[in-house]
Formats: structure tokens, sequence, C-alpha cells
């Protein structure tokens, strides 16, 4: 008889669905915080430029020596701390799991969060503990401090700003909570650019934190680049688990070269923080619909009937996250990222559609009023 999965795989493995990626194309795609902004047409010219001179026969410098010099100077790092370089923050999430899964150990954060702290946990094999955030989705610090005393964590992971809610955490309850730590602490600032708060400078005050950041959401998703930056006595031992060529020959010489466009990154994430503004301001003026405030390149609202709401934009070509079933934190809330201002409008149209739609009573017998509205141009 043939052998099936569930003889071999690992039940916590078997009993996991898969991080889904939905099929986009075609739509207006503001589901996953990506810049929506392309390179100027330059700088373009001169990643081309570099691709077609790199040695793509060769494997990658595991060192990165280039690349990371720029990323010190561009995130500003305190002269004792060291980077390590990852396929994406993802990939650091798993490296620091993988080294610290003792037996027992445990991974705590708060929840809602960033679902890849949870699943890398139970990939790794780490216990794992999620202490909810209270319903404004500030941190219950007294709660985290009680957890942590409770299962002594091997690792805190905590996003600053936090991904789903898009809020900072208290800058003084996240030091409490370093100083009670056990253990590492992981301050993940993959939104830095919108929030422009930052752990960075607590670097050199201990000994036991981290502090993560990606290019993803400065407008470089597609080249899959994190940082780890933190104490090099840490660093070193967790080298020894990152795999020799996890960043790529063309990750290296685009980032490198990009880097010293910091200009444009900068120009670029300050229209999106702008329009964020405006966005939030025209969700909140809708009947019915809670916007919550983002430091974020994203906005969280709630909204009655939400999954409805969602499928309707859906139906309209414009694709968000539908986070309502997700946690009890998160009952009727939907997630949208700050795209172009085209975009945006595009969004607040459909939106606008979707709310009659799903308040209209067309809907129990199961008609959709909705006019669809053009494809996005490619
Ligand atoms: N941390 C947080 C809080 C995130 O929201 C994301 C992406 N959604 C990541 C890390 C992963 O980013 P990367 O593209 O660098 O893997």
């Amino acid at each position: 008889m043939a052998l099936r999965p569930e003889q071999l795989l690992r039940p916590e493995i078997l009993a996991l669905s898969a991080y889904s990626v939905p099929p986009s194309r075609g739509m207006v795609k503001l589901d996953a915080m990506e810049n929506p902004y392309r390179l100027p047409p330059e700088v373009q010219a001169e990643v081309g430029r570099l691709a077609a001179h790199t040695a793509l026969n060769r494997y990658p410098d595991p060192l990165a020596p280039a690349l990371k010099a720029r990323l010190r100077t561009f995130f500003g790092l305190p002269a004792g701390s060291g980077l390590m370089l990852g396929n994406g923050s993802d990939e650091l999430i798993q490296i620091l799991a993988l080294a610290l899964s003792r037996p027992g150990a445990v991974l705590l954060t708060v929840e809602p969060t960033f679902v890849m702290f949870r699943l890398i946990a139970t990939w790794t094999g780490m216990a794992y503990e999620g202490v909810p955030l209270k319903p404004d989705f500030s941190l219950d610090l007294e709660a985290v401090l009680a957890a942590v005393e409770r299962r002594r964590p091997a690792v805190i992971f905590i996003a600053y700003p936090n991904n789903p809610t898009g809020n900072l955490f208290d800058r003084s309850a996240l030091l409490r909570l370093i100083e009670a730590a056990p253990g590492l602490v992981v301050i993940d600032e993959a939104y830095h650019a919108f929030a422009e708060e930052s752990l960075l400078d607590a670097l050199e005050r201990y000994e036991h934190l981290l502090v993560m950041r990606t290019l993803s959401k400065l407008g470089l998703a597609g080249l899959r680049l994190g940082v780890l930056m933190g104490p090099p006595a840490w660093l070193e031992q967790l080298e020894k688990v990152r795999l020799p060529y996890n960043v790529s020959v063309l990750t290296q010489v685009v980032a490198e070269s990009v880097l010293q466009r910091s200009d444009v990154l900068r120009a670029q994430a300050a229209a999106i923080r702008r329009e964020r503004e405006r966005l939030a301001c025209a969700l909140g003026q809708r009947p019915g619909v809670t916007v919550y405030p983002s430091r974020a390149n994203f906005l969280l609202f709630r909204v009655a009937r939400a999954r409805d709401v969602f499928e309707g934009l859906k139906r309209q070509g414009v694709l968000i996250k539908d986070l309502s079933g997700s946690h009890r934190l998160l009952a009727d809330c939907l997630r949208v990222t700050v795209g172009t201002p085209e975009e945006n409008e595009r969004f607040l149209a459909a939106l606008d559609a979707s709310l009659s739609a799903a308040t209209s009573p067309a809907r129990s017998h199961g008609h959709s009023d909705l006019v669809p509205i053009a494809p996005p141009k490619p």
C-alpha cells in the first residue's frame, strides 16, 4: 500500500494550513504591504546593467561585505553592533527559532500579530505563547510580564509597528519588557520607514536585544532581503544556522546599488505616509467604518459584514486582506495596504459599492448589484 503523508509527517505539520497567497493577477493589489511604486527609469537602467554583468555562474559571496557596509550606513547601525542577512526577514525568524529550539523552549509574542511567528515556532518545534493585546490593540504589559515570568521564553518577538494592527506599542513598556526578559528580545521593525520610531538606539544598552528590518516594505519585496542587527556574539552563533548562499548574487548587487539612492526610497516612503493619512481620513468618513490609527503602510478597519465587503471588493478587482476570522480581537476587521493615489481611489469607490451591496436587501436573494469597474492597467 502507498505510503501516506500522515504516516511520516509530524502531527503539528499535518494540522497546519499552508500560508496562502491568493491569486492577484490583474487586480488592484492592496493585500501584502508592498510599496506600490517602481524605481525611477535611471535606477532601473542601472539595475539592468548590473544584472547583465553579474557572474551568475558563481555562488554568491556568503559574507556580502559590500552590501553589509551599505546597510550599516543606510540603517545607521551603532558601531558595536553586527548584522546578519536573510532571505527576507521571514528567514531570519526561522534561523532564530531553529537555533533556539531546545526541548521545551518557548517563543512568546502578542496576538494578533504577524502570523509567521506562530507558524515558524510550530515548524521548528518551539512551544508558542501568544499574549492577547488589549481590545484597542495596545500592549497589555502586565499580562505580557506575567506570561514571561510563567513561561521564561527563549525569545520574545515584537513587531514595532505591529502587523496587522498598524500601531506602535509604547516605547517605555517595551523597555520594561526587555529589562524583564530572561531570553532574547527581537524587535521586528519591518514597517520602520512609515513609523520613523526605532529601538535601534537601545542595541548598545542590552546584550540580549536584536532589531530586525527588511527592504520589502521599502519597495524591494521581490529581492528578498532581511537584516538582523545586534550583538556580534549572538550573530556569530546564529550564522551557523544560515544556509551559506541564502542571499543571491542578484539580490546583493541590486540592493547595494539601490541603497545608494536612499533619496528615492525615502521619498516613496514619505509619499506613502501622506497617502496613508488621506486614506485614513476618507475611510473614517464612511458611515459604519471604524479605522484604527496606523504608523505602517496599511490600515486596519472594522465594518459590519466584513467578509461580504471583502468579497465585494474582490469581485470588483480590488484585493485586500480579510482578517475577520483570524482572531477574536479582529472580528469584522479588514486590512488595506496604502497604494498609489489612483489605487486608493479605486479601492474607495469599490468599497462604497460593496458597502451598499452588503447592506441592501437584494443580498438575501443572492443577487449582486455591484457594477464591475474596469480592470486595472497592467
Ligand atoms: N515582519 C513583519 C511584522 C511583517 O509584517 C512581514 C511581512 N508581512 C515580515 C516580517 C516579513 O518580511 P520579509 O518580506 O522581509 O520576509
